[in-house]
């Protein structure tokens, strides 16, 4: 089978609608190992669910990492815009996310690369990007792109990266930063 690679943008300001080359692109991950380890998690939970006692069988299919908590930027409903995390701020260690896709990569297929704060700020984010692309894993981020200048386009699109959200919330530079506190919309 071969797979149509491309890296699907999303703009976060609308509904993104279905990408069928961005679905064939996901579907080309599955391999029969990570179908029998979703199959194993899906059974597992409604068995749990069905007879109310725990049942776990497989690992995890989809992981989220946080590539850091900071960010330059100060929207009014993330904590980390609101410098208010009860939780240290810090960067991702890279070891510890090598360490952690060498065990699970053979079973887990889709790996979120944001939670809270803005991924481009870790040094490391797209050289571990690119490990979890080398595994052959679906890997999606989101950013308010106040960093993808020449170099880090480039590299990014290098990294192998399937999905990148870009976060704007208007489309002038007065609606833009009512919520995208300290932003500037010329460098999205
Ligand atoms: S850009 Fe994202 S991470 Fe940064 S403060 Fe806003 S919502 Fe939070």
């Amino acid at each position: 089978m071969v797979c149509i690679k491309k890296l699907t943008l999303i703009f976060a300001t609308s509904m993104p609608n279905i990408n069928y080359q961005d679905s064939i692109n996901f579907l080309c991950k599955i391999t029969l190992r990570r179908f029998v380890n979703g199959i194993k998690v899906l059974a597992s939970f409604y068995l749990t669910k069905w007879t109310q006692k725990p049942v776990q069988w497989g690992v995890p299919f989809s992981i989220s990492f946080e590539p850091t908590t900071s960010c330059n930027l100060r929207c009014p409903e993330c904590p980390s815009g609101l410098r208010a995390f009860t939780r240290p701020i810090g960067m991702l260690e890279k070891d510890f996310f090598t360490k952690t896709i060498e065990e699970l990569h053979q079973e887990m297929m889709y790996l979120i690369f944001y939670f809270q704060g803005e991924p481009y700020l870790n040094p490391d984010f797209l050289d571990m990007v690119k490990f979890a692309t080398q595994k052959k894993i679906y890997t999606a981020t989101s950013t308010n792109a106040h960093y993808l200048n020449d170099e880090n386009a480039r590299r990014t699109i290098e990294s192998g990266f399937d999905r990148l959200i870009i976060s704007i919330d208007g489309t002038t530079q007065e609606v833009y930063q009512q919520y995208r506190i300290g932003g500037n919309l010329e460098k999205c």
